[in-house]
């Protein structure tokens, strides 16, 4: 999608601070993070958020939990722990409508959605 700012990212159009890449999928970090750590996980395949990538590419999700859990083991975030979060339309407060998954970690996480 061309106006789509993580497809401007997953172009190199725009610069992001990578910290995971393979075939499917890139992890870098939030421009305004929300904990001490905070990355986005994204599919290079454009999808709107987790519903679209369901129907378009199922296997979108798999590699994008792969990824996590790869990236997870080795940063040291697996032992320390983290939490996944993927915002969907309106309520949630999506803002950018290329799925995303925020891992977020390196501190005591406040309660759940803060
Ligand atoms: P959501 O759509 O789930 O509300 O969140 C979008 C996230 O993308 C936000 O946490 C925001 O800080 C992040 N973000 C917005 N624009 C950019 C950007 O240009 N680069 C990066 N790395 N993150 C961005
Ligand atoms: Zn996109």
């Amino acid at each position: 999608m061309s106006d789509c700012l993580f497809c401007k990212i997953v172009q190199g159009e725009i610069p992001s601070k990578k910290v995971y890449e393979d075939e499917n999928v890139l992890g870098f970090h939030d421009i305004s993070p929300n904990a001490k750590e905070h990355y986005l996980f994204i599919s290079r395949d454009h999808s709107t958020n987790v519903n679209d990538m369901s129907e378009r590419n199922p296997d979108s999700i798999v590699h994008v939990f792969n990824a996590i859990r790869k990236f997870t083991k080795e940063s040291g975030l697996e032992e320390s722990g983290f939490r996944v979060v993927t915002n969907t339309n309106r309520n949630s407060g999506q803002i950018v409508f290329h799925t995303h998954f925020h891992v977020l970690g390196g501190e005591p996480l406040k309660g759940f959605g803060a």
